[in-house]
């Protein structure tokens, strides 16, 4: 059977509970047990893939095509543990199931509530994860003690210990212990209110872990253990980090967290080795071979969130030469204004993520541009692949007004158009082509080269696809279409031969780093970029 521990957030939101859980479960797994992760959401959106990025920050996508919280992109990274469907709920799709199931007659007769049928479906989301091959399952609530909308969650998981347990579930709550500059002091009140709601619905967190940006000192632990009902040692102490998210697991590890958490578990506490993960750090930390900078122009960048994976991404590859990795976020639309093009002095490479929707597509192509012809290494990524194969066709190829119909339905030279399985007018939510589909590389290629073979899996998430009528001006012109779907139908990556290092794909190589294992398309560009 597997056991269950659950992480819930006090006080505020934004206190890194899913990186405090993705550092548990490296921990755990460190310690030989086979861990699983999963997110519960209390909003109503089925799932994020609707929402903004400034609503929401990225959307990451899974391997099986799941579009889903960026903390699960956390748990991959940390975990090298690939996430599913079965790893993301929000209230939205709770309900819509529980109501699909009323409208079948699934409870015919009876009056459909939240407690029990809301509950039980949460409960048996959470228990999906559970098989023979899983010692652990660790589930973050989303939102923060006391919101309405999270109420439920906490029903089920307080319902799931009563069910399963004290051995088999422990309850970990993630909480601030704000300073107070005035008084120049670390104040516990709000942690004893907010594990005071849990209390109140019958939820006693077995552990503490204090988000403070100081040190918390015996004072407060002894304050924090006695007001919190929970064991002294079992007050955790997480400061910010100085230099690194991934310096979190070390500092848990240093308090023997994961000891901790087996012993409540009663599991048995297998001896530990983080060596990998430490000499990672210190690459990280203290590179040796000096720093890069990349600029990455996109149009989401006052909220860093929405190039969650991206940043990390570039982080790893940084990690791979040894060598700092410093971004410089340009907000596309700087580029389109007179003499804004100087944003990009002095980069050593230029990256164009994902995105949607027309706003800053010029200042993209603008980058592109530069990119190509001062031969400076240049990563396309979705949006900007397509933007590199338009930038390519109106400026290379002489094919004026080249564009994508996703911005230009009248465009003489549709290059990028709706993909063939994209009804215009459709259901919008979970309708993109999504998830890990095959791509075979072209022999010789550069990107054969990186990823050192000829077939790969990569994560897509988009409705516009290259345009299978404009193949023979763009090769003929000298573009390489050197990653191809299987069947040869789709074209999944580019490259300009003529350039020293140029490749744009149409999939999300970014969802696939982790700081173990960097990416090769991220690990290799950072190479061209250090020249
Ligand atoms: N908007 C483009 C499409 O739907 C690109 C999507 C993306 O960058 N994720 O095809």
């Amino acid at each position: 059977m597997s056991k269950h521990i659950f992480i819930t957030g006090g006080v505020v939101s934004s206190l890194g509970k899913g990186l405090t859980a993705a550092s548990l479960a490296l921990l755990l797994q460190k310690r030989g047990y086979r861990v699983r992760m999963q997110k519960l959401d209390p909003y109503l959106n089925v799932d994020p893939g609707t929402m903004s990025p400034y609503q929401h920050g990225e959307v990451y996508v899974t391997a099986d095509g799941a579009e889903t919280d960026l903390d699960l992109g956390h748990y991959e990274r940390f975990t090298g543990q690939d996430c599913t469907r079965a790893s993301n709920f929000t209230s939205g799709r709770i309900y819509s199931s529980v109501i699909q199931r009323e409208r079948q007659g699934g409870y015919l007769g009876r009056t459909v509530q939240v407690i029990p049928h809301i509950t039980d479906e949460i409960k048996a989301a959470v228990t999906s994860l559970d098989a023979a091959d899983v010692d652990l399952v660790l589930t973050e609530i989303g939102g923060t003690v006391g919101d309405i909308e999270s109420q439920p969650f906490l029903e089920a998981i307080r319902q799931l210990r009563q069910e399963l347990g004290r051995d088999n579930t422990l309850f970990v709550h993630v909480t601030l212990v704000p300073f107070i500059k005035a008084t120049d002091e670390l104040k516990t009140k709000p942690s004893q209110q907010s594990v005071g709601l849990l209390r109140a619905i019958g939820i006693i967190p077995d552990l503490l872990v204090c988000r403070c940006e100081r040190p918390m000192g015996e004072e407060h632990r002894r304050k924090l253990a006695m007001f919190c009902n929970v064991e002294h040692e079992l007050v955790i102490e997480e400061q910010d980090v100085r230099h690194s998210i991934y310096e979190v697991p070390r500092d848990l590890a240093a308090q023997d967290m994961d000891v901790y958490v087996l012993e409540k578990l009663r599991l048995h506490v297998n001896s530990f080795d983080l060596s990998d993960w430490e000499t990672m750090l210190r690459q990280l930390i203290e590179p040796a071979h000096g720093s890069v900078e990349v600029a990455v122009v996109g149009k989401y960048i006052d909220l860093r969130d929405a190039y969650k994976s991206i940043g990390e991404a570039l982080t790893h590859g940084g990690i791979a030469n040894s060598a700092r990795v410093n971004i410089r976020w340009i907000e596309s639309e700087e580029l389109e204004q007179a003499g804004g093009l100087a944003r990009l002095d002095g980069v050593d490479g230029i990256l164009v993520p994902g995105g949607f929707g027309a706003r800053g597509i010029d200042g993209k192509l603008a980058a592109v541009r530069f990119a190509r012809e001062r031969k400076i290494p240049f990563l396309g990524i979705c949006l900007g692949m397509q933007c590199a194969v338009m930038e390519f066709a109106r400026n290379v190829c002489g094919l004026e007004g080249a564009n994508s119909t996703e911005f230009d339905g009248r465009t003489p030279h549709p290059v990028i158009d709706l993909m063939a399985e994209q009804k215009p007018g459709g259901d919008k939510g979970g309708t993109m082509r999504l998830g890990g589909k095959p791509c075979r590389l072209a022999e010789g290629s550069l990107a054969a080269r990186i990823y050192g073979a000829r077939e790969i899996v990569e994560r897509h998430r988009h409705r516009y696809e290259f345009n299978n009528a404009y193949r023979q001006p763009l090769e003929a012109a000298g573009l390489s279409l050197a990653g191809l779907s299987p069947d040869g139908s789709l074209v999944e990556l580019v490259e300009l031969p003529s350039h020293p290092w140029f490749i744009a794909c149409q999939f999300h190589p970014e969802f696939q780093s982790t700081p173990l294992r960097p990416h090769p398309l991220f690990a290799d560009f950072i190479r061209a970029a250090r020249g």
